[in-house]
């Protein structure tokens, strides 16, 4: 007989209304059961499915199967990660990484899984989750056919999950670097050390987009490993790739080289203090990209952040040429799609230049967004123009 736990009314209505999650005050009945899959009953003992259990997390239970007849076994996970792969065909005819399961996205709270070439670096962030790491490893190397996978569970949500924190190869090997290509563009992804899972994949479309628009000389401000720069390179005469990390502009350098492209000049600096610069020298760009970390990492710094995103983006369009274009972003969950767009807004308005929204971009297709689970999303971006 399976642990069974008892969601109250605001609980259950959460899960009515599309959001898996259930947090440890709407549980009116916790199971005595070690972390694993449990069932979920209401008040009325009405079977409601199976979710994982994370015992000393907050989000106490992470619903996965509406099912309870369905055992969640090694079938279930191989079923769950053939159907997410089946969601990306024709992402492979552009790059080889990607990511192939977006967690709560895929119906698999909590677990991402990021193809680099022939290899998986995956995250298992629950105390629930991590009971199916042999299975979802299995699940991994059967259906996405890879030589090894890496688990970055190195991500501060484990503590929380009170799961140690660890960088760990589950299967084969993996290599320390790997080259991904990316619409013709290639860079070597750090799969043990880099940022994320490696690289930055959600941004993929985005590099593509800015590349595409180009041109005279351009600016990516906050490149890391160069990932916009080297797509703007192509179409711009000159292009600055500006950083404050040292090592994270090294590694551009070796991606410019791999790619035998020669127009990128390399420059450590503090974006903010960069911009305000340029702008006092009335600098001009033809091309700007401001893909910054994320600047509002709780709800209480939403208000800072949106100073910060404003400086930049406002400075940005005082620095663009005649129908030069900027794509700006923003990472931060707590920033809304609609104070991300006012902020834009305030910033053109104290920009003194007209400037023309010319396409809203948001997630590419390997990370989908849920609309009711809004911890699905949480990049937003704009192609901007100035027409005076
Ligand atoms: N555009 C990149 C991802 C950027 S991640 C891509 O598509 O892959 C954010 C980067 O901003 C990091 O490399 C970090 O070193 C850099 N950074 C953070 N604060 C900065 C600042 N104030 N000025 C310049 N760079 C900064």
């Amino acid at each position: 007989m399976a642990a069974t736990a008892i969601v109250t009314t605001k609980g259950l209505r959460r899960w009515e209304s599309g959001h898996p999650w259930i947090y440890r005050s709407d549980v009116a009945d916790r199971p005595q059961s070690e972390a694993g899959v449990v069932m979920v009953t209401d008040s009325r003992r009405r079977s409601l499915g199976w979710a994982l259990w994370s015992p000393r997390s907050e989000i106490s239970l992470r619903f996965i199967e509406r099912d309870t007849d369905v055992p969640i076994d090694g079938d279930w996970w191989r079923q769950k990660i053939e159907r997410a792969l089946s969601r990306r065909v024709g992402l492979d005819t552009v790059t080889n990484a990607y990511r192939i399961v977006h967690g709560e996205a895929d119906g698999c709270p909590s677990l991402v899984v990021d193809r680099y070439d022939r290899w998986a670096v995956i995250q298992l962030m629950s105390a629930g989750l991590e009971t199916f790491r042999n299975e979802i490893v299995d699940a991994i190397v059967h259906v996405a056919r890879v030589d090894g996978i890496l688990a970055r569970n190195d991500v501060a949500l484990r503590s929380k999950e009170g799961l140690p924190r660890e960088t760990v190869v589950l299967h084969g090997d993996v290599p320390h670097e790997i080259e991904v290509d990316e619409y013709g563009v290639r860079y070597m992804a750090a799969p043990f050390t880099g940022q994320k899972t490696g690289a930055f994949l959600d941004q993929r479309e985005n590099r593509h987009l800015a590349g595409g628009v180009s041109k005279g000389i351009a600016l990516d401000c906050f490149s890391y490993h160069g990932s916009f720069a080297l797509h703007l390179a192509a179409g711009a005469d000159e292009v600055i790739a500006l950083d404050s990390s040292a090592q994270a502009l090294e590694r551009a350098k070796q991606n410019a080289a791999m790619n035998g492209i020669s127009n990128i000049d390399f420059v450590e600096a503090n974006a903010f203090d960069f911009l305000k610069e340029k702008e006092g020298e009335g600098a001009r760009f033809d091309t700007i990209v401001l893909d910054p970390p994320a600047f509002a990492k709780t709800r209480s710094t939403i208000p800072a952040a949106l100073r910060g995103y404003k400086d930049i983006n406002m400075r940005a369009m005082r620095l663009l040429s005649r129908g030069g274009t900027l794509f700006t972003a923003s990472c931060s969950f707590h920033l809304s799609k609609a104070l991300f767009l006012e902020m834009l807004e305030a910033a053109a308005a104290d920009s003194g230049r007209r400037i023309a929204l010319r396409e809203i971009r948001g997630q590419p297709l390997d990370h989908p967004e849920v609309l009711t689970i809004p911890e699905t999303g949480y990049i937003k971006g704009a192609l901007l123009e100035a027409l005076d």
